[in-house]
């Protein structure tokens, strides 16, 4: 079961795919749902429009986060372009962010006209670590864009104290915006994903641990003017701001509902892989190898996150990588870099921050290959060819 022919490092042909192109999966009831809302759409004088699905899903998110306002959109990074939009930035204001992060939320710093500061992560993890933070916050930090990376829920209650410790002289306490584009379905101790901070963007892009046909998204808001206007901007602005279309069709809503109701039994099934295969690591006993947190819902495991000892350093990263391959047919991906290294436009935003830690963190990231259609006997084969790589690699170090 979801074997592929995917080719990757050298040219092995994978067994499993260096990463799934679709993250959860679909039944009967999605392709029910779609073929329903097709039905209903025949009808000229109503033809394709959102409307009711598109209701009924935003309140279904909504409850599922367990906040007031969800408001749908095609995608996560449009709505994040959005939300950053409606801080109103003006020049030399600041927004911090976790420097290991994908490039989409720093884009949406850059394009809003922010000031982007680059957080290093936590030792041993991938979330940006508060401390560092703090050292960055200044008089005019208008908000920390928060990536719950990977899957895992970051220290918002550490960020929270922050900010209001430092408030910014005429806006007040920085606004926490939260990327949860992996953490869907995901719980922080303060409640769901989505419930904390001022705006938390979802996406549902195919990758996703739910997805609505391929793209789409969500934010979720305490913040009932932040809903209104999100709204009037993803629909041309409705006759008083600068918007355009952002807006999610009826069939991806359709699809959202079905996919939202099975969300808890698909995080599961991959939080109980993860953590199996965390279980039979740990008996390795690789001096300096970071195995992922076992910690419940507070991480989703988007990819599986491997830390592989420090002083192996990308070269002994690589070599797992490529024996994972060639002598097991399984695909890994390697670690998400500092987004400098990934954007040009980024990295000339940024010159002159210093992130050792970022860089080290992200030369010895390792994520194989994991799916909840995986069965328990493809996982352990998986967890097995893991412990053969790392310990092939291991002997030729000592
Ligand atoms: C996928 C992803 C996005 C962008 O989501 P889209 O819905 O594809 O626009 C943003 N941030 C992170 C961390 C992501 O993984």
């Amino acid at each position: 079961m979801t074997t592929s022919d995917t080719t990757a490092p050298g040219t092995a042909v994978l067994r499993w795919p260096d990463q799934p192109a679709l993250g959860g999966w679909y039944t009967q009831d999605e392709i029910d749902a779609v073929m329903q809302a097709l039905t209903d759409s025949t009808d000229w004088r109503t033809g394709f429009r959102a409307k009711t699905r598109e209701i009924a899903f935003e309140d279904a998110f909504a409850v599922h986060a367990a906040a007031p306002f969800a408001i749908a959109y095609n995608g996560a990074g449009t709505a994040m372009d959005q939300v950053l939009a409606c801080l109103g930035l003006r020049p030399g204001d600041e927004v911090i962010s976790g420097a290991l992060n994908f490039v989409g939320p720093h884009l949406s710093v850059l394009r809003a006209g922010g000031r982007l500061l680059l957080a290093e992560p936590s030792p041993g993890g991938f979330n940006l670590a508060p401390d560092h933070v703090a050292h960055l916050l200044t008089g005019r930090t208008r908000a920390i864009l928060v990536t719950h990376m990977n899957g895992q829920v970051a220290d918002l209650r550490a960020l929270l104290d922050l900010v209001e410790r430092h408030p910014h002289p005429e806006h007040g306490p920085a606004r926490i915006i939260v990327d949860a584009a992996r953490a869907v379905g995901a719980e922080t101790e303060i409640g769901p994903v989505g419930r904390v901070g001022w705006a938390s963007v979802f996406s549902f892009q195919s990758k996703k641990g739910m997805t609505t046909l391929g793209e789409g998204g969500m934010v979720t808001t305490f913040d009932e003017d932040l809903a209104v206007r999100l709204r009037r901007l993803r629909s041309f602005g409705k006759s008083r701001l600068l918007g355009s279309n952002y807006k999610l069709s009826k069939l991806q809503a359709a699809v959202g509902l079905v996919q939202l109701r099975r969300l808890q039994e698909m995080n599961d099934r991959r939080i109980h892989l993860a953590e199996q295969r965390t279980e039979h690591l740990r008996t390795l006993d690789i001096p300096g190898m970071v195995l992922p947190p076992s910690i419940g819902r507070a991480h989703t495991h988007y990819l599986y996150n491997l830390l592989l000892p420090e002083n192996w350093g990308a070269a002994g990263r690589n070599e797992v990588r490529r024996l994972l391959a060639a002598r097991h047919g399984v695909g890994s991906l390697p670690g998400e870099r500092p987004t400098p290294l990934g954007h040009e436009l980024i990295a000339r935003a940024t010159t002159g921050q210093h992130l050792p830690v970022a860089g080290r963190t992200a030369d010895r990231a390792l994520h194989p290959c994991l799916h909840p259609l995986m069965s328990e006997m493809e996982n352990e084969e998986i967890t097995e060819a893991i412990g053969d790589a790392v310990r092939t690699v291991a002997a030729t170090r000592s």
